[in-house]
């Protein structure tokens, strides 16, 4: 309970009030991985019910924060690090971007791009070409009395197979995200499993790549030891959220969302190198 307070109270004071070249030391954190959705300056009915994206103004600005402190590295350099094959040695990050959202193609790519900073994005086998909508999406659409198909149509919301192959020749690394998008807490372990391979098929078979990831849909909270054991001969890399850290062998990666507390990307970088330590020194003094 006091320890929960303090996550929530004491953490993000500190966080606002801390040097983010101190932290890196003192978390002793070497690799980060920042994620977003999408980033977009319009109001996207799909989205902003859901949560505010970053706009192309606090995009650049976390982009310059991002670049003062860490490089960026592509994902087999990730790979290769993870691996043991070849240690980074200078504090890095690695982007990525979840669902499959056509703002990466029309608005973040670009500005990637001319930047020269590699990312993945994880898309979702069943919306890739606008075949369905996101379950959150539709109800978002519905509160607004939005006809969810109509909009799927006029606006094409997600990503389209050749949008994705016209990304990955500039060097974007596509993952999977499963095939709709379903929490796997609800799901029986077989369907967790099946929806996860049936997505990096999908990814595999399209986009031909020499690595194999997977990001969890909503939260990688709660899955088991097995569902893991039966995907890694399948699935190099999987990725979760809630902050940094490496499980299973280095192969299961935490991401930062920097989304979620609408705050810059200072605070969201410092709180996360904050509860990392914090989760060093709780599970050293149990
Ligand atoms: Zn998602």
């Amino acid at each position: 309970m006091i320890m929960r307070w303090l996550k929530n109270n004491i953490l993000p004071f500190i966080a606002r009030h801390s040097s983010t070249t101190g932290l890196i030391r003192y978390a002793g954190a070497d690799l980060i991985f920042p994620f977003y959705h999408t980033v977009s300056d319009e109001y996207l009915p799909h989205i902003h019910p859901l949560y505010r994206p970053k706009t192309t103004k606090e995009f650049y600005e976390d982009l310059d924060l991002l670049l003062k402190y860490f490089q960026p590295v592509d994902i087999d350099t990730v790979y290769s690090h993870c691996s043991g094959i070849k240690t980074i040695v200078r504090p890095s990050f690695h982007l990525s971007f979840d669902d499959g959202l056509r703002g990466i193609y029309d608005i973040v790519t670009p500005i990637l791009y001319k930047k020269g900073i590699p990312f993945t994005v994880f898309v979702n086998s069943d919306f890739v070409d606008n075949r369905n909508l996101f379950f959150r999406h539709r109800e978002a659409l519905e509160v607004q009395s939005i006809d969810p198909d109509a909009f799927l149509n006029e606006k094409r919301p997600y990503l389209s197979t050749v949008q994705l192959k016209e990304m990955q020749r500039k060097g974007v690394h596509i993952g999977a995200h499963s095939t709709d998008h379903a929490h796997y807490n609800f799901l029986e372990e077989k369907q967790q499993i099946s929806r996860t391979l049936e997505s990096c098929a999908f990814v595999k078979k399209v986009f031909e790549q020499k690595l194999t990831t997977f990001a969890f849909p909503f939260t990688d909270t709660g899955i088991s030891d097995s569902f893991f054991e039966a995907v890694y001969p399948v699935v190099d890399l999987t990725f979760g959220i809630s902050g940094i850290y490496f499980r299973h062998n280095g192969r299961h990666i935490g991401r930062i969302d920097m989304e979620k507390y609408g705050c810059n990307a200072r605070e969201c970088i410092n709180k996360a190198l904050l509860v990392k330590k914090y989760r060093q020194i709780w599970n050293s003094s149990k």
